[in-house]
């Protein structure tokens, strides 16, 4: 860093850091002129250190600024060396209670649902978890940076304000105490001097203007020359239009435009260039031109260097105030009283009021430091919070104003502060009583909504992208609204009532105009034209609902309060009637006798209004009357008798009216805008202050009516006033058949019509309308959603209304309706409603959708059915109406509705064709039942000697008056009881005629007692019972599961099926855990089954019938048939890589023929297990290759398979793969000669005999390639010495007895191996190809028995099919691969593996045996030895060369055991040894112990070495014998296929092993004690064995997932104080969790992008080709979702691990309920990672949804 800088400042540094800040503080003291001296220090030093080159250096900066300009002021304020001073300010300190801490961007915050004020308080982890509430109900998020921890503030909590470490210690008093106390005298002056210059200092240079020019009094006569292009940020422009700008106006990088780009959208400000005016300018020029085409310009200043040196060091100022009140209550006290004073210039002119009023102005960077101190010292202050909020008061209108002009986000904006303030409810209650802050924030709001129809209502402009941001902006002043409101006062003071009152009148000027906003007309003949604007009213009245609700929740805390209010409501609300008057004439309606006048007005002609909120405001306070009893305890004082029913009700209901007209299908020509409107009308969002309301306002109106009257209004209303008033309506009808859609939209407007009367007497579930309490309303609601079908707990939270605090209440009564069902591996937990709740099922609640109710109408009649009961679903009992409503019943037993339910079953009874309808008979039923219900409850609840004033059962039962003479009500149901059309009606009527009954027989005993009924009973069945039935219907699934998979696959042909898909995983997945290993071999005795050597079990190979998926026809497989393949997949792995730095660095020239121990850089090869023919695969992959090649020239879009790499996918079961493996026979079989052989030699000769073989191979190659050259003659000598072994015939080449097609196939699969795994261009030539295929069959093999080994299931197990396919054709085929590869090739590899054990001159790139893995080597020498044996014919058998090779391989595995054992657990003598074992192995340790010269260890106690050498050899032998079962076709043992303790020695015996393994040793002692010698020496191992090098050591440990904690919020946590580690210390947006290696990551942000082959990539892609090779599992910590990613093109999102007490998760943490780790769900993650199933997965996912291809996984 230093050589980047001139000498000259160097010089200055130097300078600079010799001044002694003490010197400087001694002066200052001495000062006369305090504000001068110090000014003079900074004008002259400032600019030295800061903005001296192009580049800032932020850590030198601060360091110099620290030495030369903060330390004298810190030494000023002391007094002392501020190390000594600040340490006993700090001791001296009473710190207040407040935690006050500040989050960070990310930073997990805690709310307590039962105690916080409201839900805006929150408090820091530390406290959290120190608190009452981690025990409560609580919601977590994560802050998006600013605001602070509530902990230790009363006013927020209604209990547990304090955390542990905040509480009050017993001895402290509360009372406020002043800070200043304990501080000196000195101190206090001192301190306010400095403060006092510093601030200024701040604010005057971060307000200042002038670009070139500083105040006068810090400008310095030798001013350098130099300035800045300073560029700002804005939120316009996007990152690549300002990266692509910059490259062009300051010829930079890309890298450093992205750097430049980046510090702008973080600090806000960067300069961009350095230099003199012209240069600087000449820059600004080009970003401007370049930046306004389309939009306004990016900000661009030209800045003298030493205007921006100064505002840098005004920032560091501000921190450091920051930081040093940090140390006393008192500093900040005296910083708070600085910043307060008023200025010079009067009113607004304290620093506070200047930095608040300049707030637009300032960059970001700047905005945020001054925030933070404000937080720091203003809002931490009791007394000067209180200031503070005065001040932010009186600025709110203009601050505000400035917010919606300025274009950065609200929380870089001061006016975000409103939430610290107004949520405070003692400073709320002060602002509104002295600054009357509800009437200037609802003022601010209107006077931003300046457009008015000629009413004075509000007009919107069409809602475009950029209406919608300000009007964003604009309502941010309703959320202020609503901060004001949200803590309702608990006593009222008369100030209060006023200055409620008069916020509540402005509040109702809002309104009023609303009342009436956007009415629409009827569009009739054609088609609107334009969709009219809707959705800014609807936003409006969206954001305001919970002010509304707040609103009358004030007004019901005081009685005055109300009454004045219900008052002011009604006057407006008779203002605004004068308002529309359109067509409204008078006329008089007519039936029955009973006649109203009314106005002549249809909702289909005239001009119709969705907006009333002047209505339902008053509907909802008219309903407070009566739930506070005011109604009753002060009539006197109400405008009761000014209402006019009529008026109250005429608007609500013409809404009502336009939703059913719209039903009705009258207002299609409106358009979608209108549907949207009704939607939103009814919708949980809106409903409560409009749809509900206007139910309310009408049972008020109706309350107050005579029901007949209504009625009659209400016909006419709904247009069907004619129907009814006209006689034989029905019948004229139907014989008309033209008329058909008007009789249909009469239909459904009389069904309507009628629905809205069972509302109007139903709906009692409002506390004050119903005499019920709050908490059976929600019940009521959730019963009714439950009713539907069960629902998970986020699905029932989001169909309820949730209030100002996000509450439902549903927590307080769901356990009374439903039950709660866990959740399963997948999906969510789900509440079942009761049984017992049915009963209180409404068919008709009146927040069902149509559609909902007709599912819950089915739902509801096939629970009835299953329950063996009738399916008739009659209305349930309600609770009585309050004494205002209580007159509502009367509508039910009216003249008009009589007359209308008899019309109406007199049209059934007729039946007249289309004039009628089943739902209207239902509803009318419906209502009769009500009638009934409500008569029962009169009669059962009567008092003794009153009249019973509800006759409804003799109204029915008397006949029609003439000249009708229709027959009663009653004779029409008993008539219609038996009618056959109405079969799904009959139950109902059923239950009305029983109904009837029972009341008469209550009449009749003259309610001497009341009649019980026994309503549905519960069946019980026996649990067992249940189960047993259970099992079995889970059995007979299955079996029908399976059957139908049978047939659809004798079905399918040629095509595949994509339905089936989920039918195959889920078959897959039984296989797996029912069908037990296959069993095709004819059974062999148990006894003695040995899977190699000579005495190899000899076992018939059945023959092998297979099915093609594409042409369905059954081949054989044999040796020389057409090949049959299976589609496999294989990948690059390090699942089981015990080393993940290691990534192979050169393709080209990496050797993999031997693998290291720590088996990092694997490939992994996966099967489905679906076979074919080799040609109808080529042909399936030709047609798939040039579909695709026409689908990208056409659409240019990705699939979830890479064609061009090969990649494609089953045909059956869609499963990703990249190439085929072909079906073989046992290899083994199909090429040894099997000739009788007596006499085998032992390992020592057979040694003997293949390092001859070995010799004399390599001579002839060496010679074969020399003789083109110089024939040496040496080598011909060697020739001659070397004595060409017995019956080895090195010129004999064996004929490959494959047919073409297969050895085709096994080139196909070698070569996609080779270039899978080394991600090399195919070539079948290279001499790599057969070290790949070897290694994928040893690595495959190796990581199936580690899931076996984890999941502790026995090697030989059940299997799933596609696994036991996979292995057998992969080990089968690698076995074979030799045969078509050049024999001196596989040769030359035998010989290298061979020469690892067998030392060999001609090598010296060996490896140590420490660095081989053993089962790799194990593979590679046997796959690899036929090609030397074949040459073979002195009688030594392959099977002899089998077992000596495993013999081998498995002794010197041991040594490497045994070397690397870690014997530092011996700390138990133990006894002398006894056993056979434990006595050879201490005496093989002895030998290595004498080899290694003594480097080795003593030895341990025998009975430790001997079960370190069994444990670290199982892998191996369990490897070795899925390896050689596959290998050879040997059946596995049975106690091998079932769990058990050991099976060490079952695994011995069938790998033909003695089970004391050090045997091997002594009965081959002649060879193996020089072996064990030339392993010993090998100067690796003894770097090994002197500690100057590390080795794997036996058996490997697991590979997990890394452990994740319990708690999610500790994960938000350790992210949050994650930065990313490439832009310095700046917080991270998106941290990414690695579920493989646990680092975090920098995810989806320009500054950590890495080069990848040529392409810019994401940090999680980037890490995957490190960490995974290519694959990867990440957890993307704010959303709480996991990601799974492969390459660059492949990625999906995988449902979390972490779930909510409700099962559920909840990926974007948009709920916040506390989330635990599901250990099942992140097992199965975990298991998909081991399986090698990630990119399968990701397949899956993408093909189910093409969404996920288009996202650009690589940018993540
Ligand atoms: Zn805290
Ligand atoms: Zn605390
Ligand atoms: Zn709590
Ligand atoms: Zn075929
Ligand atoms: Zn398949
Ligand atoms: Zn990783
Ligand atoms: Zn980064």
């Amino acid at each position: 860093m230093a050589s980047e800088m001139e000498p000259e400042v160097q010089a200055i540094d130097r300078s600079l850091l010799e001044c002694s800040a003490e010197e400087i503080a001694g002066k200052w003291l001495q000062a006369t002129d305090l504000t001068r001296e110090v000014y003079q220090h900074l004008a002259h030093c400032v600019p030295k250190i800061y903005c001296r080159g192009p580049n800032p250096f932020p850590q030198k900066e601060d360091t110099l600024a620290q030495h030369v300009l903060l330390g004298p002021m810190e030494w000023y304020i002391c007094g002392e060396d501020p190390a000594l001073g600040f340490p006993k300010l700090e001791q001296a300190n009473k710190p207040s209670h407040l935690c006050g801490r500040v989050f960070k961007v990310g930073e997990p915050t805690y709310s307590c649902r039962d105690c916080a004020v409201d839900p805006t308080c929150v408090l820091c982890m530390e406290c959290f978890l120190g608190s009452i509430h981690r025990d409560h109900r609580y919601r977590m998020t994560t802050s998006g940076g600013g605001g602070f921890c509530d902990c230790g503030d009363t006013e927020a909590w209604k209990e547990g304000p304090y955390c542990q470490k905040h509480k009050l210690s017993s001895s402290e008093v509360v009372e406020e105490e002043d800070p200043l106390v304990h501080l000196s005298e000195d101190v206090i002056a001192r301190t306010y001097n400095i403060f006092a210059i510093m601030f200024r200092y701040a604010v005057d240079i971060l307000t200042w203007e002038k670009e070139s020019e500083l105040p006068d009094d810090l400008e310095v006569a030798e001013k350098s020359d130099t300035y800045y292009c300073m560029l700002f940020n804005d939120e316009v422009h996007t990152y690549e239009q300002v990266i692509y700008t910059l490259q062009k106006a300051v010829n930079c990088t890309q890298k450093e435009a992205i750097g430049f780009a980046t510090t702008v959208d973080r600090d806000g400000r960067r300069s961009v260039r350095y230099g003199d005016f012209q240069y600087c300018d000449q820059a600004k020029t080009v970003i401007v031109r370049n930046t306004s085409r389309q939009t306004k310009p990016l900000k661009v200043q030209v800045m003298h260097s030493s205007v921006a040196a100064h505002q840098n060091f005004g920032l560091k100022a501000l921190s450091w105030l920051g930081s040093v009140i940090g140390y006393s209550d008192g500093l900040r006290r005296i910083l708070c009283q600085v910043g307060l004073q008023e200025g010079p210039d009067g009113e607004n002119s304290s620093l506070v009021d200047r930095l608040m009023l300049n707030d637009s102005k300032l960059w970001k960077g700047a905005r945020s430091v001054y925030h933070q101190l404000f937080m720091s010292s203003l809002l931490m202050d009791l007394k000067y919070k209180k200031l503070f909020a005065v001040r932010f008061a009186k600025n709110y209108e203009r601050l505000q104003r400035d917010y919606v002009t300025d274009d950065h986000d609200r929380e870089f904006s001061v006016a975000d502060l409103s939430v610290q303030i107004f949520t405070v409810p003692s400073l709320a209650r002060m602002l509104i009583t002295e600054e009357n802050l509800m009437t200037v924030i609802i003022k601010a709001f209107m006077d931003h909504l300046k457009h008015r129809d000629a009413q004075g209502r509000f007009q919107f402009e069409r809602y475009t992208a950029l209406q919608a941001f300000k009007f964003r902006r604009v309502q941010s002043l309703i959320l202020d609204l609503k901060y004001v409101l949200i803590s309702k006062p608990t006593e009222w003071s008369e100030e209060l009532r006023q200055k409620f009152l008069q916020g509540f009148d402005a509040f109702l000027e809002l309104l009023k105009c609303m009342q009436g906003m956007d009415p629409i007309t009827r569009q009739v003949g054609q088609h609107i034209e334009m969709e009219p604007e809707w959705e800014a009213a609807f936003t409006l009245q969206m954001k305001l609902t919970h002010v509304i609700s707040m609103v009358q929740d004030w007004c019901a805390l005081d009685e005055k309060v109300l009454i004045e209010a219900y008052k002011k409501c009604l006057t407006v609300l008779t203002q605004c009637h004068g308002g529309f008057t359109d067509g409204e004439q008078p006329i008089t309606l007519s039936i029955c006798g009973h006649s109203v006048e009314t106005i002549r007005y249809c909702v289909s002609q005239e001009k119709v209004s969705i907006h009333l909120p002047i209505s339902r405001l008053l509907a909802g306070l008219h309903v407070l009357l009566s739930k506070s009893e005011v109604a009753y305890k002060f009539p006197e004082l109400l405008p009761l008798s000014e209402l006019s029913p009529p008026m109250l009700i005429e608007h609500p209901l013409r809404c009502l009216v336009l939703c059913a007209q719209v039903h009705a299908g009258m207002w299609r020509r409106n358009g979608f805008s209108l549907v949207n409107q009704i939607y939103y009308y009814h919708n949980v969002k809106c409903r409560r202050e409009m749809f509900d309301k206007d139910i309310l306002m009408l049972q008020t109106g109706v309350s107050m009516m005579d029901p007949n009257h209504f009625l009659m209004i209400l016909l006419s209303r709904f247009e069907l006033y004619q129907v009814f008033s006209t006689p034989d309506y029905g019948k004229r009808f139907s014989s008309e058949v033209t008329h058909k859609d008007v009789v249909q939209q009469n239909n459904t407007l009389i069904e309507e019509m009628l629905y809205l009367i069972i509302m109007l007497v139903g709906e009692r579930f409002s506390p004050g309308v119903g005499q019920v309490g709050p908490a059976e309303e929600i019940r009521r609601e959730i019963i009714h959603q439950l009713s539907i079908k069960p629902m998970a707990h986020s699905e029932l939270v989001k169909s309820l209304p949730e209030d100002e605090n996000k509450e439902t209440g549903m927590e307080s009564v769901i356990e009374t309706v439903a039950h709660f069902k866990k959740p399963g591996l997948t999906g969510r937990g789900m509440y079942e409603l009761k049984p017992e709740c049915a009963r209180e099922f409404n068919l008709y609640f009146y927040h069902f959708s149509r559609a909902e109710q007709s599912k819950a109408e089915e739902a509801q009649r096939k629970l009835k059915r299953e329950n063996k009961e009738d399916t008739a679903l009659p209305p349930p009992a309600l609770p009585p109406f309050c004494p205002l409503f209580a007159s509502l019943v009367n509508i039910l037993q009216s003249d008009v509705m009589l007359y209308i339910m008899g019309t109406i079953l007199q049209w059934a009874v007729e039946h007249h064709g289309s004039a009628w309808s089943e739902s209207m008979l239902q509803r009318v039923l419906h209502l009769i039942g009500m009638a009934l219900q409500e008569e029962k409850h009169h009669l059962e609840n009567a008092v003794e000697g009153h009249v019973q004033t509800f006759a409804f059962t003799q109204k029915i039962s008397k006949p029609g008056d003439a000249p009708n003479n229709s027959p009663s009500i009653l004779a029409m149901l008993e008539t219609l009881q038996n009618a056959p059309s109405l079969e799904v009606h009959k139950d109902m009527i059923r239950w009305l005629l029983k109904m009837f009954n029972t009341i008469k027989k209550i009449r009749e005993s003259s309610s001497s007692s009341p009649v019980a009924e026994a309503e549905g009973t519960i069946l019980e069945e026996s649990s067992r019972d249940k189960d047993k039935a259970e099992r079995k219907r889970k059995a007979e699934i299955a079996r029908l599961r399976r059957e139908k998979i049978m047939a659809q696959m004798s079905e399918m042909q040629r095509h595949f099926i994509d339905e089936n898909k989920e039918l195959f995983q889920q078959t897959i997945e039984l296989d797996a855990s029912v069908s037990a290993a296959p069993d095709n071999s004819p059974p062999v005795s148990d006894t003695a089954l040995t899977a190699l050597g000579p005495a190899q079990t000899q076992v018939p190979e059945p023959r092998q019938f297979v099915t093609c998926i594409l042409c369905q026809e059954e081949q054989e497989v044999t040796v020389e048939s057409r090949a049959m393949v299976l589609a496999a997949f294989v990948q690059r792995s390090t699942v089981l890589s015990k080393d993940r730095t290691k990534v192979i660095e050169n393709p080209e020239k990496y050797d993999p023929l031997f693998m290291h121990p720590d088996l990092s850089c694997g490939t992994h090869t996966g099967s489905c297990g679906h076979a074919m023919h080799a040609h109808c695969w080529q042909r399936y992959f030709d047609s798939v290759q040039a579909k695709e090649q026409r689908r990208q020239q056409r659409l240019r879009l990705h699939t979830s398979y890479d064609v061009e790499n090969g990649e494609f996918l089953c045909p059956l079961c869609e499963c990703l793969s990249n190439t085929v493996i072909p079906l073989l026979l046992p290899p083994r079989s199909a090429l040894s000669r099997r000739l009788n052989f007596s006499e085998q030699p032992d390992l020592t000769q057979w040694t003997r005999t293949i390092t001859q073989q070995i010799k004399v191979t390599q001579m002839l190659r060496k010679d074969g390639s020399a003789a083109a050259d110089t024939p040496s003659s040496e080598d011909t000598e060697d020739m001659n010495i070397i004595p060409i072994p017995e019956g080895f015939r090195p010129d004999f080449y064996p004929r490959n007895p494959y047919s073409d097609s297969i050895k085709e196939m096994l080139t196909t699969f070698g070569t996609a191996t080779f270039k899978v795994g080394l991600k090399v261009h195919p070539n079948e030539g290279d001499p790599r190809v057969p070290t790949m295929c070897w290694g994928t069959c040893a690595y495959t093999i190796q990581s199936i028995e580690r899931i076996l080994s984890d999941e502790e299931k026995p090697v030989f197990g059940p299997l799933p099919c596609r696994l036991d396919d996979c292995l057998r054709s992969l080990t089968r085929f690698a076995a074979a691969h030799w045969t078509v590869t050049l024999l001196p090739v596989v040769q030359g590899h035998f010989c290298k593996l061979f020469a690892s054990l067998v030392p060999n001159d001609s090598y010296e790139d060996l490896p140590c045996i420490l660095d081989v893995d053993m089962f790799h080597l194990l593979v590679g020498l046997v796959l690899a030895f036929p090609a030397l044996q074949c040459q073979d014919f002195s009688g030594s058998s392959l099977a002899t060369g089998d077992l000596h090779i495993f013999h081998l391989v498995t002794m010197a595995h041991i040594v490497q055991i045994l070397l690397t054992s870690c014997t530092e657990e011996n700390g138990m003598d133990q006894e002398n040894p006894t056993g056979e074992e434990e006595l050879a192995i201490l005496s093989l340790h002895k030998t290595l112990h004498q080899y290694t010269g003594s480097a080795l260890e003593e030895a341990p106690s025998g009975w430790h070495l001997w079960r370190s050498v069994r444990a670290g050899i199982m892998p191996f032998l369990k490897c070795s014998a899925l390896f050689f079962h596959y290998l050879n076709g040997v059946p596995a043992p049975p106690d091998l296929q079932v769990s058990g303790t050991s099976h060490f020695e079952h695994l011995c015996n069938y790998l033909s092993l003695p089970t004391n393994l050090i045997r091997l040793f002594q009965e081959n002692s002649n060879i193996m004690n020089s072996l064990i010698e030339s392993w010993c020496q090998n100067s690796e191992v003894k770097r090994y064995l002197s500690g100057e090098r590390g080795a794997i050591s036996y058996p490997r440990g697991a590979n997990k997932l890394i452990d994740l904690p319990e708690d999610y919020s500790s994960l938000i946590n350790q992210a949050s104080n994650f930065s990313c580690p490439k832009s310095g210390g700046d917080k991270s947006r998106a941290p990414t969790l690695c579920l493989v290696c646990g680092s975090l990551l920098c995810s989806q942000s320009y500054c950590c992008q890495a080069e990848l082959e040529g392409e810019d990539v994401g940090a999680c892609t980037a890490h995957t080709y490190s960490c995974g090779s290519g694959a990867g599992i990440f957890l993307r910590v704010r959303e709480c979702q996991v990601l799974f990613l492969a390459g660059k093109t492949k990625g999906c999102f995988y449902s979390p691990p972490y779930l909510d007490d409700y099962g559920e998760t909840d990926q974007g943490l948009r709920r916040g309920n506390p989330l635990h780790l599901c250990q099942e769900r992140f097992r199965k993650i975990q298991k998909l990672w081991q399986q090698h199933s990630i990119t399968e997965e990701i397949g899956h996912a993408q093909e189910a949804n093409q969404t996920l291809v288009g996202i650009d996984w690589q940018h993540l």
